[in-house]
């Protein structure tokens, strides 16, 4: 085997979804937000074991992406686009029941004609400026809209992340001025406004990266584990170098692991020389630059020669990788590259 293994673990999502769902009442629903392949981990697979903890609502950003999802659980639950209602996608918005999350004064217009009486929500702008309806926008339509019972009228936090970030006041205000006393359910938290308390729950909660392990929820079950196998292990003398570029130089006698992956796999290659791998839990340091198919690995610490060394497990989480490479949870997930064996741990 000369590709890594990729193990997500189902049972964690499911967990994940449930502690979420906990945090907030009752009556607040709690959603699930499959997009881009459910981040990286396999929407289909996701979506199933989600329904089966109990989600009955489900959020991607393009339309295609909702195919995937009703293959597997059929038409038992609710699939939201956040991209709205674009040009070319009425026939799939129509075959596939979708509601689409419209934003834009067009977007309603489109639907409107092409679909009336088809469901759908509103998706409003409360100073992100992304996507959604302007309050003026809004304010010129919101009665016609209510008046058509929009299944949902949704924001989204730029800043959640950040408890104490007066943004999320800001938004919260501006999204109270624009939908109270409206006869309509309202949604506004992703993961990160779950944590920031009921306050931001309104009807309906939307998480994503949370679900998968990620921050900011740190409660959060791991879900993602990769585990490399080493190609080659070799003695390096002191003052040999290692890779491409010669970026590592061997202070000491040193022993070098080759493993099977690279930045074609979503192992970016600004981890050279910075991050490590991991021989359960013991860190063993990245030598030279991360290739297209290949890491070296300084080994010189262990005491054996390992036939694996993990990069993401219980001791080198996505975002400690992330932190490493500059980047967030949700990019090293949705980069996890397509050569991996993938197994998945359900119920
Ligand atoms: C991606 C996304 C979410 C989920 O966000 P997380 O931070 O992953 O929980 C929710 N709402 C919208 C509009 C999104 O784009």
């Amino acid at each position: 085997m000369s590709t890594g293994n990729l193990t997500i673990n189902l049972k964690g999502v499911a967990t994940n979804w449930a502690t979420l769902n906990g945090l907030t009442a009752e009556t607040v629903e709690t959603s699930a937000v499959v997009k881009a392949d459910g981040y990286g981990l396999d929407a289909g697979r996701v979506a199933r074991t989600l329904y089966h903890a109990g989600a009955r609502h489900f959020f991607v950003a393009a339309a295609e992406e909702a195919a995937a999802i009703r293959r597997e659980i059929g038409d038992n639950v609710n699939i939201s686009v956040f991209s709205g209602h674009m040009r070319g996608d009425t026939e799939m918005i129509n075959d596939l029941h979708l509601i689409p999350m419209l934003n834009s004064f067009n977007q309603l217009a489109r639907h409107l004609e092409s679909l009336p009486g088809h469901p759908f929500g509103i998706q409003l702008d409360t100073g992100m400026n992304r996507l959604g309806m302007e309050p003026s926008e809004w304010e010129a339509v919101r009665d016609t809209v209510v008046a058509l019972k929009p299944s949902l009228v949704m924001s989204h936090l730029a800043c959640a992340d950040d408890a104490t970030h007066p943004m999320n006041r800001q938004q919260l205000n501006l999204f109270r001025a624009m939908t109270d006393g409206l006869d309509v359910k309202r949604s506004l938290s992703a993961t990160g406004g779950i944590l920031l308390g009921p306050d931001y729950h309104f009807d309906v909660t939307r998480p994503g990266i949370g679900l998968y392990g990620g921050a900011p929820f740190t409660d959060a079950n791991h879900v993602v584990h990769l585990s490399l196998p080493v190609i080659q292990i070799r003695d390096v003398a002191p003052g040999e170098t290692v890779g491409y570029g010669n970026s590592w130089t061997a202070q000491v006698q040193s022993r070098i692991a080759t493993v099977a992956a690279g930045y074609a796999d979503g192992l970016v290659r600004t981890m050279s020389n910075k991050g490590q791998l991991w021989d359960a839990q013991t860190p063993c340091p990245i030598a030279g630059r991360v290739s297209m198919d290949l890491i070296g690995v300084n080994i010189t610490n262990l005491d054996h020669d390992p036939q694996t060394l993990d990069i993401l497990s219980p001791s080198q989480t996505i975002d400690d990788l992330a932190e490493i490479s500059g980047t967030i949870g949700y990019e090293i997930l949705t980069s996890l590259g397509t050569r991996y064996a993938r197994r998945y741990i359900s119920q």
